[in-house]
């Protein structure tokens, strides 16, 4: 078999894009990730960029069918949770969690009701584009609930007069807040991580992978 580039797959637009883009170059790599195509060869190493929608991303490195991925923790136990659910293979190996793409799970609820604690929530109905994570913080605090599966727009949901609750990313508030809501309980605290396939590596690309580990190391310390 011919030697294998080592594959990375990073989002290709949004807001872990240009992120994942600076820490690469700051590791050495050199990039022309001006045109929209999928995969791009790195120019200095035998290294390839995938750029797909993050949520495609946890799954291409517990398939193997990349080497490295960058992506939100959320994302990323997601797909865990629900291939577990499955039986389909959910494994892989974190490198080193980031320092970006931060942001949490939460959950939010009209702001004027009152909230004392999860069964408050007894026999709501919650919008989510995360229902694996949040029927197991709901079933971990034995309250029951139904969900209503968005994959957009969740913050209009209770408006809309499709949920009680939701439960979706909070950066700032401020979106929340737009939509008369308050967060009322932090499921998940997420981060953009650096994830591996446990696909062995042939000993050219490992080699590869620690070098580049190193130096993502470096460039995380020098701005910390
Ligand atoms: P894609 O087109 O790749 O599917 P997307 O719309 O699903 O993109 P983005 O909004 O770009 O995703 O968010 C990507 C990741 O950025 C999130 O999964 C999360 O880890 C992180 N993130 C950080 N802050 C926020 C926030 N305020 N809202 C949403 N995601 C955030
Ligand atoms: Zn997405």
């Amino acid at each position: 078999m011919t030697q294998q580039r080592l594959r990375i797959a990073i989002q290709k637009s949004g807001r872990l894009a240009d992120e994942c883009q600076t820490l690469l170059k700051g590791a050495g790599l050199k990039l022309n990730l001006r045109d929209q195509r999928l995969l791009s060869h790195c120019q200095n190493l035998p290294i390839d960029i995938l750029r797909v929608r993050d949520d495609d991303i946890p799954g291409l490195v517990m398939d193997g069918v990349v080497d490295l991925g960058i992506v939100g923790e959320n994302v990323l136990e997601e797909e865990r949770l629900e291939r577990q659910a499955m039986t389909r293979p959910a494994e892989f190996t974190t490198l080193r969690r980031l320092d970006f793409g931060g942001c949490r799970l939460s959950l939010a609820v009209d702001k004027d009701m009152d909230y004392t604690g999860p069964a408050s929530l007894a026999n709501t109905r919650i919008a989510t584009s995360y229902p694996y994570l949040l029927a197991q913080f709901m079933n971990q605090a034995g309250v029951p609930f139904s969900d209503c599966m968005l994959k957009g727009s969740v913050e209009v949901a209770p408006r809309a007069g499709l949920a009680d609750a939701i439960c979706d990313l909070v950066s700032t508030g401020a979106t929340l807040e737009a939509n008369g809501l308050k967060e009322c309980e932090v499921m998940f605290r997420s981060k953009a991580t650096l994830i591996q396939s446990q696909q062995p590596l042939s000993d050219a690309n490992q080699e590869l992978v620690d070098k580049l580990l190193t130096r993502i190391n470096g460039v995380i310390q020098a701005r910390e």
